[in-house]
């Protein structure tokens, strides 16, 4: 839905802001160093920053999460706008998995789901698991460890850090299942799950009430 009236107004604010200044600073750097076409280009930047400025505002997707009800978008930097088509993102509040598509913000739908995709997913502190199979729900026979799509072991830290972050370790499977369940850390230290099946992913939200993504120390990544 669109923004509400506040929300726009303080998007629009932040380019007025932004041309003025921007504007401004070259409006008087051309003026002293070019003279008067100088100002002339500082003055069309301050129209850009206008121009865009209204665009985004009247275009700012804002609405509750279907999940939880918290409130999504209604910020330049969320990504969201009103002309999203089948946009994929995870709820910043729940970490349930939605599109922005045509205007509205829905849960994932079956035709959503995209071939070879890999829906990632944060590690919980002190996660758990169900005790079904994560891929197809059967009773789970064997618990195996994510595997680590980079290089070296995984990623997480030592003694009772690593017993919180562990649920990486414990990925419960049926016997015709495994290795479906990956495991990730991004550049600011995020460990993340990488799920090749929507499915697996919202098992194992299901079964952690308590979110609390796990954060370590940024990785230490080999120079290439
Ligand atoms: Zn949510
Ligand atoms: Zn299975």
């Amino acid at each position: 839905m669109p923004a509400g009236g506040s929300v726009k107004l303080r998007a629009l604010r932040t380019f007025v802001f932004l041309g003025l200044f921007l504007g401004g600073f070259f409006a008087a750097a051309g003026l002293m160093l070019v003279g008067e076409e100088g100002l002339l280009v500082g003055l069309m930047v301050m129209g850009l920053f206008l121009l865009l400025g209204g665009t985004v505002s009247f275009t700012l997707q804002q609405a509750p999460c279907p999940y939880c009800q918290g409130m999504l978008g209604g910020t330049f930097t969320s990504g969201l706008t009103l002309r999203d088509e089948k946009q994929q993102f995870e709820c910043p509040h729940c970490f349930e998995w939605l599109v922005s598509h045509k205007a509205m913000v829905r849960a994932l739908q079956d035709e959503d789901v995209v071939f070879a995709m890999l829906y990632t997913c944060p590690v919980f502190w002190n996660g758990g698991w169900p005790a079904e199979c994560i891929v197809c729900g059967v009773p789970a026979s064997r618990r195996m460890e994510a595997k680590t799509l980079q290089a070296g072991p995984l990623p997480l830290g030592t003694g009772a850090v690593a017993d919180a972050a562990g649920a990486v370790k414990r990925v419960p499977y049926c016997e015709a299942h495994e290795a479906q369940v990956f495991v990730h850390q991004d550049d600011h230290g995020k460990l993340l799950l990488l799920f090749t099946d929507y499915g697996a992913r919202r098992r194992y939200l299901a079964a952690n009430a308590r979110r609390v993504p796990v954060k370590l120390a940024r990785p230490k990544r080999a120079a290439s």
